[in-house]
């Protein structure tokens, strides 16, 4: 198995990125400690069946076997269907039943029973508070007793009240040790979790607010750039052509001047509403600055541009605005089917054709020539 694959077993599912799971951190931990938890209990489980298979200890030779098998279904869980939370629960059910028995058979030989208090520090990690606090509830209310009932006879008989007391006092510390570091964690995990959301909420508007002109809510210049330069950049690679129709309006000085700079504002705004639904989503459309505007229609040839231009154009005459005004418009188009022009020259053309549309009456589109 290569390094990779090996690493990814150990890394939650990767489709589920944008998953509730993926935004919490405890998430990644509880699958890494399942992860590591099972690949030991496995390696140990199946080393203990041939220890014991060599010992001649048939039943516990038994046992292993069933506590590996039990371990290949949660190995399951975890790396192929992604599940934590089943692969943690049987997780948690092999180290609570291997300790139990472990306890019972070894009589705590040599003070065997301290690996029972391993049990909190996986338990409560691996099945979060709640359910880690009820499984140890449950785990030390069948076991207090049997260790109690080993007084006197566990350890050849050293096992004593004093032997009692100091396990009860250690689990308990340990219980405590283990609830107070998983609750500041779980604490520390959210401020984490919240401080994800609020900062990918901040760069998705900050985004946003890069490409969008205030006024309109159209995009602006900068991303009219940026997609100029993927289009123009595709022409070569897929021999597709694209459009660029430069929209200015007419006289809006004037309208301006008659109606105040607010009623401008909002002019503008009912016309970038009249363009946006005179276009299609897969266009863009941008506010190149002022009371000028810039659309590009990706993979579309000169007579298609042409059409569009003059719906824009006759829509615009149509349309009565706000405070009963009525404007035209003036449009320049080019079509981009090759590299030979550069960048700067198509713009210097389709500005020269909208220049020409002014000079010769306005309320026209003028089709650069190539
Ligand atoms: P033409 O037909 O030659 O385009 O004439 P025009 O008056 O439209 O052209 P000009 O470029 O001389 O004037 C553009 C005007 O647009 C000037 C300015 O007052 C107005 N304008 C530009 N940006 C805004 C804006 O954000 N809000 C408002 N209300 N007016 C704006
Ligand atoms: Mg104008
Ligand atoms: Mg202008």
């Amino acid at each position: 198995m290569r390094l990779n694959s090996l690493k990814s077993l150990f890394q939650p599912s990767q489709q589920s990125a944008d998953s509730p799971a993926s935004e919490d951190p405890s998430h990644y931990r509880r699958y890494f400690l399942t992860s590591i938890l099972l690949v030991i209990a496995l390696v140990t489980f199946i080393l203990f069946i041939f220890i014991n298979w060599a010992l001649g200890k048939i039943s516990l030779v038994y046992f292993d076997m069933f506590a590996s098998s039990l371990i290949t279904v949660a190995l399951y869980f975890l790396w192929v269907k992604k599940n934590v939370e089943v692969a943690s629960c049987i997780s948690s059910l092999i180290v609570f039943l291997f300790l139990l028995a472990f306890s019972y058979i070894n009589q705590s030989e040599s003070f065997s029973l301290a690996w029972t208090f391993c049990f909190p520090l996986f338990v409560i990690p691996l099945l979060g508070l709640k359910r880690g606090c009820l499984v140890i509830a449950l785990f030390y209310t069948l076991l207090t007793p049997m260790v109690y009932w080993g007084i006197g006879k566990w350890d050849y008989g050293q096992w004593d009240q004093v032997s009692f007391l100091r396990f009860i006092l250690i689990t308990s510390i340990i219980i405590f040790i283990a609830y107070f570091y998983e609750s500041t964690s779980q604490k520390a995990f959210k401020a984490i979790a919240i401080n994800r959301k609020i900062e990918k909420r901040y760069m998705r508007e900050l985004e946003t607010h890069s490409y969008t002109d205030p006024l309109t809510q159209l995009y602006n210049r900068r991303y009219f750039e940026d997609q100029f330069e993927v289009e123009y950049n595709k022409i070569d690679r897929y021999k597709n052509s694209f459009c660029l129709i430069m929209v200015d309006i007419d006289h809006f000085k004037l309208i301006n001047d008659e109606k105040g700079h607010q009623v401008g504002d909002l002019l503008l705004q009912e016309f970038s509403a009249l363009l946006t639904t005179n276009t299609r989503s897969s266009d863009i459309l941008c506010r190149w600055g002022g009371e000028e505007f810039m659309l590009l229609l990706p993979n579309s040839d000169r007579q298609k541009a042409l059409a569009i231009a003059e719906k824009l154009r006759e829509n615009t005459r149509l349309e009565v605005f706000s405070c009963n005004v009525k404007m035209t418009i003036s449009l320049g188009l080019i079509e981009v089917s090759n590299t030979e022009l550069r960048k700067r020259s198509i713009m210097n053309r389709v500005d020269q054709a909208l220049y020409q549309a002014k000079s010769t009456g306005r309320n026209k589109v003028v089709v650069a020539s190539l």
